[in-house]
Protein backbone atom coordinates (compact mmCIF):
# COMPACT_ATOMS: atom_id res chain seq x y z
CA UNK A 1 0.00 0.00 0.00
CA UNK A 2 1.08 3.31 -0.86
CA UNK A 3 0.32 6.23 1.22
CA UNK A 4 0.75 9.92 1.52
CA UNK A 5 -0.62 11.62 5.41
CA UNK A 6 -1.46 14.88 4.60
CA UNK A 7 -2.01 17.67 7.64
CA UNK A 8 -0.78 20.74 9.24
CA UNK A 9 1.96 20.61 11.70
CA UNK A 10 0.97 18.47 15.30
CA UNK A 11 -2.27 17.37 13.21
CA UNK A 12 -0.71 13.83 14.34
CA UNK A 13 0.43 12.82 10.92
CA UNK A 14 4.15 11.15 12.80
CA UNK A 15 1.81 9.39 15.12
CA UNK A 16 -0.53 7.65 13.13
CA UNK A 17 2.44 7.11 10.71
CA UNK A 18 4.10 4.80 13.05
CA UNK A 19 0.54 3.13 14.36
CA UNK A 20 0.26 2.23 10.54
CA UNK A 21 3.95 1.10 9.99
CA UNK A 22 2.85 -1.62 12.87
CA UNK A 23 -0.43 -2.56 11.40
CA UNK A 24 0.75 -2.74 7.27
CA UNK A 25 4.56 -3.73 8.08
CA UNK A 26 5.60 -0.73 5.80
CA UNK A 27 7.90 2.10 6.28
CA UNK A 28 7.48 5.67 7.35
CA UNK A 29 9.05 8.10 4.70
CA UNK A 30 9.39 11.42 6.77
CA UNK A 31 11.09 14.29 5.02
CA UNK A 32 11.26 16.01 8.15
CA UNK A 33 13.60 12.90 10.00
CA UNK A 34 15.82 12.60 7.10
CA UNK A 35 16.23 16.67 7.16
CA UNK A 36 16.57 16.49 10.77
CA UNK A 37 19.16 13.41 10.36
CA UNK A 38 21.32 15.25 7.97
CA UNK A 39 21.40 18.32 9.96
CA UNK A 40 22.68 16.72 12.27
CA UNK A 41 25.22 14.52 10.68
CA UNK A 42 26.14 17.97 9.02
CA UNK A 43 25.53 16.71 5.80
CA UNK A 44 26.50 19.01 2.94
CA UNK A 45 22.63 18.91 2.55
CA UNK A 46 22.38 19.22 6.12
CA UNK A 47 24.27 21.94 6.20
CA UNK A 48 22.10 23.75 3.24
CA UNK A 49 18.83 22.64 4.85
CA UNK A 50 19.58 23.63 8.63
CA UNK A 51 19.08 27.62 8.97
CA UNK A 52 15.23 27.03 5.93
CA UNK A 53 14.54 24.19 8.37
CA UNK A 54 15.08 26.39 12.02
CA UNK A 55 13.09 29.38 10.33
CA UNK A 56 10.08 27.26 9.34
CA UNK A 57 10.44 27.63 5.92
CA UNK A 58 10.62 24.80 3.59
CA UNK A 59 13.68 23.77 1.69
CA UNK A 60 13.72 23.18 -2.30
CA UNK A 61 11.13 20.93 -3.77
CA UNK A 62 14.34 19.43 -5.82
CA UNK A 63 16.15 18.73 -2.73
CA UNK A 64 13.19 16.63 -0.85
CA UNK A 65 11.79 15.09 -4.29
CA UNK A 66 15.51 14.01 -4.91
CA UNK A 67 15.46 12.12 -1.08
CA UNK A 68 12.53 10.59 -1.40
CA UNK A 69 12.81 9.01 -4.73
CA UNK A 70 16.22 7.63 -3.81
CA UNK A 71 14.60 6.33 -0.18
CA UNK A 72 12.12 4.60 -2.51
CA UNK A 73 14.03 2.41 -4.24
CA UNK A 74 15.35 0.73 -0.85
CA UNK A 75 14.15 -2.91 -0.69
CA UNK A 76 12.18 -2.38 2.60
CA UNK A 77 9.73 0.07 0.10
CA UNK A 78 9.12 -2.85 -2.16
CA UNK A 79 5.53 -3.56 -0.50
CA UNK A 80 4.78 0.27 0.02
CA UNK A 81 5.40 3.18 2.35
CA UNK A 82 3.66 5.80 4.22
CA UNK A 83 4.68 9.85 3.03
CA UNK A 84 4.64 12.40 5.90
CA UNK A 85 5.51 15.17 5.37
CA UNK A 86 6.44 15.31 1.36
CA UNK A 87 4.95 16.40 -0.54
CA UNK A 88 4.12 19.90 0.83
CA UNK A 89 4.01 21.65 -2.60
CA UNK A 90 2.12 21.30 -5.49
CA UNK A 91 5.16 21.17 -7.39
CA UNK A 92 6.39 18.29 -5.04
CA UNK A 93 2.59 17.05 -5.61
CA UNK A 94 3.68 16.66 -9.51
CA UNK A 95 7.11 15.65 -9.12
CA UNK A 96 5.60 12.60 -6.94
CA UNK A 97 3.16 11.93 -9.74
CA UNK A 98 6.11 11.67 -12.24
CA UNK A 99 8.96 9.65 -10.22
CA UNK A 100 5.76 7.07 -9.41
CA UNK A 101 5.19 6.92 -13.01
CA UNK A 102 9.07 6.38 -13.83
CA UNK A 103 9.41 3.25 -11.17
CA UNK A 104 5.63 2.17 -12.35
CA UNK A 105 3.92 2.56 -9.11
CA UNK A 106 0.55 4.45 -7.92
CA UNK A 107 -0.51 5.82 -4.85
CA UNK A 108 -4.00 4.17 -3.00
CA UNK A 109 -4.41 6.93 -1.13
CA UNK A 110 -3.90 10.39 0.28
CA UNK A 111 -5.42 10.53 3.96
CA UNK A 112 -6.18 14.54 5.12
CA UNK A 113 -5.54 14.64 8.79
CA UNK A 114 -7.97 17.74 10.04
CA UNK A 115 -6.97 20.09 12.80
CA UNK A 116 -7.95 22.91 14.40
CA UNK A 117 -4.86 25.50 14.05
CA UNK A 118 -5.54 27.08 17.47
CA UNK A 119 -5.22 23.57 19.62
CA UNK A 120 -2.43 22.87 17.13
CA UNK A 121 -0.69 25.54 18.58
CA UNK A 122 -1.22 23.92 22.30
CA UNK A 123 -0.36 21.01 20.83
CA UNK A 124 3.22 21.85 19.67
CA UNK A 125 4.29 23.99 22.27
CA UNK A 126 3.38 20.90 24.62
CA UNK A 127 5.50 18.68 22.33
CA UNK A 128 8.34 20.81 22.68
CA UNK A 129 8.26 20.89 26.53
CA UNK A 130 8.06 17.14 26.68
CA UNK A 131 10.35 16.62 23.96
CA UNK A 132 13.46 19.33 26.18
CA UNK A 133 13.27 21.75 23.44
CA UNK A 134 14.68 19.02 21.30
CA UNK A 135 13.83 20.48 17.97
CA UNK A 136 14.84 24.12 16.99
CA UNK A 137 11.38 24.76 14.93
CA UNK A 138 9.14 24.00 17.85
CA UNK A 139 8.96 27.35 19.39
CA UNK A 140 5.76 29.57 18.80
CA UNK A 141 6.98 32.39 15.93
CA UNK A 142 8.72 29.20 14.00
CA UNK A 143 5.62 27.49 14.72
CA UNK A 144 3.01 29.99 13.50
CA UNK A 145 5.05 30.91 10.34
CA UNK A 146 5.31 26.60 9.51
CA UNK A 147 1.36 26.81 9.86
CA UNK A 148 0.95 29.99 7.78
CA UNK A 149 3.65 27.78 5.04
CA UNK A 150 0.87 25.04 5.28
CA UNK A 151 -1.97 27.53 4.87
CA UNK A 152 -0.58 29.10 1.85
CA UNK A 153 1.48 25.90 0.34
CA UNK A 154 0.49 23.01 1.10
CA UNK A 155 -3.29 23.45 1.54
CA UNK A 156 -3.74 23.48 -1.99
CA UNK A 157 -2.87 19.59 -2.50
CA UNK A 158 -6.60 18.49 -0.76
CA UNK A 159 -8.14 19.96 -3.52
CA UNK A 160 -5.33 17.70 -5.93
CA UNK A 161 -6.00 15.12 -4.71
CA UNK A 162 -9.43 15.38 -4.83
CA UNK A 163 -9.44 15.89 -8.21
CA UNK A 164 -7.12 12.57 -8.49
CA UNK A 165 -9.95 10.80 -6.78
CA UNK A 166 -7.75 9.56 -4.02
CA UNK A 167 -8.58 12.49 -1.03
CA UNK A 168 -9.85 10.42 2.52
CA UNK A 169 -10.28 13.39 4.92
CA UNK A 170 -10.42 12.10 8.71
CA UNK A 171 -10.74 14.06 11.67
CA UNK A 172 -7.36 14.61 13.62
CA UNK A 173 -9.35 16.29 16.67
CA UNK A 174 -10.28 12.68 18.28
CA UNK A 175 -8.78 10.73 20.48
CA UNK A 176 -5.57 9.14 19.21
CA UNK A 177 -6.89 5.62 18.75
CA UNK A 178 -10.50 6.83 17.11
CA UNK A 179 -8.12 8.78 14.13
CA UNK A 180 -6.34 5.53 13.42
CA UNK A 181 -9.92 3.70 13.14
CA UNK A 182 -10.94 6.42 10.78
CA UNK A 183 -7.62 6.34 9.24
CA UNK A 184 -8.06 2.45 8.49
CA UNK A 185 -11.73 2.39 7.66
CA UNK A 186 -10.75 5.03 5.15
CA UNK A 187 -8.28 3.14 3.51
CA UNK A 188 -9.50 0.00 3.92
CA UNK A 189 -9.83 -2.46 0.59
CA UNK A 190 -7.56 -0.54 -0.96
P1 LIG B 1 5.79 19.23 10.91
O1 LIG B 1 4.93 18.15 10.32
O2 LIG B 1 5.73 19.25 12.41
O3 LIG B 1 5.58 20.56 10.27
P2 LIG B 1 8.16 18.05 9.65
O4 LIG B 1 8.98 17.24 10.56
O5 LIG B 1 7.31 17.36 8.62
O6 LIG B 1 7.30 18.96 10.60
O7 LIG B 1 9.06 19.12 8.87
C1 LIG B 1 9.91 20.01 9.55
C2 LIG B 1 10.56 20.99 8.57
O8 LIG B 1 11.32 20.27 7.57
C3 LIG B 1 9.58 21.84 7.75
O9 LIG B 1 9.14 22.99 8.45
C4 LIG B 1 10.44 22.18 6.52
O10 LIG B 1 11.38 23.19 6.81
C5 LIG B 1 11.23 20.90 6.29
N1 LIG B 1 10.52 19.99 5.36
C6 LIG B 1 9.99 18.77 5.68
N2 LIG B 1 9.40 18.22 4.62
C7 LIG B 1 9.56 19.09 3.58
C8 LIG B 1 9.14 19.11 2.22
N3 LIG B 1 8.43 18.11 1.70
N4 LIG B 1 9.49 20.18 1.46
C9 LIG B 1 10.19 21.19 1.97
N5 LIG B 1 10.59 21.26 3.24
C10 LIG B 1 10.29 20.22 4.05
Amino acid sequence: MRLVLLGPPGAGKGTQAQILVQTYGIPQLSTGDMLRAAIAAQTPMGLEAKAIVDRGDLVSDEIVSGIISDRMDEPDCANGFILDGFPRTIAQAEALNHMLDRKGLHLDAVVEIKADPDILVKRIVKRAQESGGARADDNEEVLRKRLDVYVQQTAPLVSFYANEGLLRSVDGMAPIDDVTGAIKAAIGGS
